[in-house]
């Protein structure tokens, strides 16, 4: 006898690790959405006990603890056979991977493997009234927005972009169950072979976690006036992000671009410098609780969507308003 009917049976997380350890805060907002969909909430994950245990305290009532030395050291398509191992086990309902790099990897062969249907770059999953998965998804360059069904019986597969779910608060005295498992990993099929991992040397907040956040684009005309909009984010305890104009440029890495291939970010401020607000922009910041743009063209799409707009060169307005921000840090 299920106790929520109106739910599904089970919802399977695809966790991810962040690289200090520790599960990364995308795991803990789909957990939180997990529990809208399944009665019972799985997460599997390749990692550490602690992860588990983390994974628990959010919101997870079982978790699958993937090891082993073909997998830890295995790249993505041992990483590949673990997952599928799991989802042929539990049989969820719904499997939910986060819109990072691995992501987007893992989601599209998992569900080949698996005969059944991936929707990518979700801003919201459900359930319609017969108990199908659902979700809505961004198209035409954020355009439009498409609602998919999964149709009945069907395990589906969704990829959910960041900050569109609030990850639970963490309450370590939740108990859940931990199954510890290497699961066999055939190596014919396990092409790819991680060699050596790379850390990326970031200073500061990171983009999507930051409360301020402040963005040139290709009004900015160079790489240079970017050390103006880094002292301004430094001064506001910010994040400097970009267009992808201005990335593609070269002025930029691509780690900052903000939009629909880029990162999503909400913000409480957002502060675009020499930005046009392209849908494709804007698709990736439109959920910033306040955007101020600056822009010498008074019918900038981008001034739709701010709160506060300044018509103006930016070379006479940013100056101005970093001494008045760097005046008012001094007091
Ligand atoms: P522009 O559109 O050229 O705008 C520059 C702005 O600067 C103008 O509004 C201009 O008035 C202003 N300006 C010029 N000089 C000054 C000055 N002196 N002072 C003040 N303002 C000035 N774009 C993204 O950003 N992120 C994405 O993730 C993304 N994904 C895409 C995906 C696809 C499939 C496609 C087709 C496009 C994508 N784009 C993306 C590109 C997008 O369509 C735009 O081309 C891009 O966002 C434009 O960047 P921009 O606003 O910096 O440049």
């Amino acid at each position: 006898e299920r106790g929520r009917p109106d739910l599904i049976e089970r919802a399977l997380v695809i966790g991810d690790v962040a690289s200090d350890s520790g599960l990364d805060s995308g795991t803990g907002e789909l957990i939180a959405l997990a529990r809208t969909l399944g009665e019972t909430v799985d997460v599997a994950v390749i990692g550490e006990r602690e992860s588990a245990a983390q994974a628990i305290s959010l919101g997870a009532d079982r978790v699958y603890l993937l090891g082993g030395e073909a997998l830890v050291n295995g790249g993505s398509d041992a990483a590949l056979q673990a997952f599928e191992s799991v989802v042929n086990e539990t049989r969820p309902g719904a499997v939910l991977l986060a819109k990072t790099d691995a992501g987007a990897d893992l989601g599209p062969r998992l569900a080949a493997r698996l005969g059944t249907a991936l929707a990518q770059d979700c801003t919201s999953v459900g359930l319609d009234s017969d108990g199908n998965l659902t979700a809505t998804r961004p198209v035409y360059g954020g355009n439009a927005v498409a609602r998919v069904s999964f149709g009945t019986g069907q395990t589906g597969l969704a990829i959910v972009r960041g900050k569109v779910y609030e990850a639970p608060e963490a309450d370590p005295s939740r108990t859940g169950e931990i199954i510890e498992t290497s699961p066999e990993i055939d190596p014919a099929r396990a092409r790819v072979r991680s060699i050596r991992k790379v850390e990326q040397a970031a200073t500061g907040i990171r983009l999507e976690d930051a409360a301020v956040v402040v963005s040139g684009g290709r009004g900015l005309g160079g790489p240079e006036p970017f050390e103006q909009l880094t002292e301004l984010a430094g001064l506001l305890g910010g994040a400097v992000g970009a267009s992808r104009a201005a990335c593609d440029a070269g002025w930029i890495d691509h780690a900052s671009q903000v939009g629909l291939t880029g990162k999503t970010i909400t913000p409480e401020l957002y502060i675009t410098v020499g930005i046009s607000g392209a849908s494709q922009h804007m698709a990736g910041c439109s959920g910033s609780k306040n955007i101020v743009a600056i822009n010498s063209d008074d019918s900038a799409n981008i001034f739709k969507d701010s709160r506060y707009g300044v018509v103006g060169d930016w070379k006479a307005v940013l100056p101005a308003f970093l001494a008045t921000v760097r005046e008012l840090r001094n007091d």
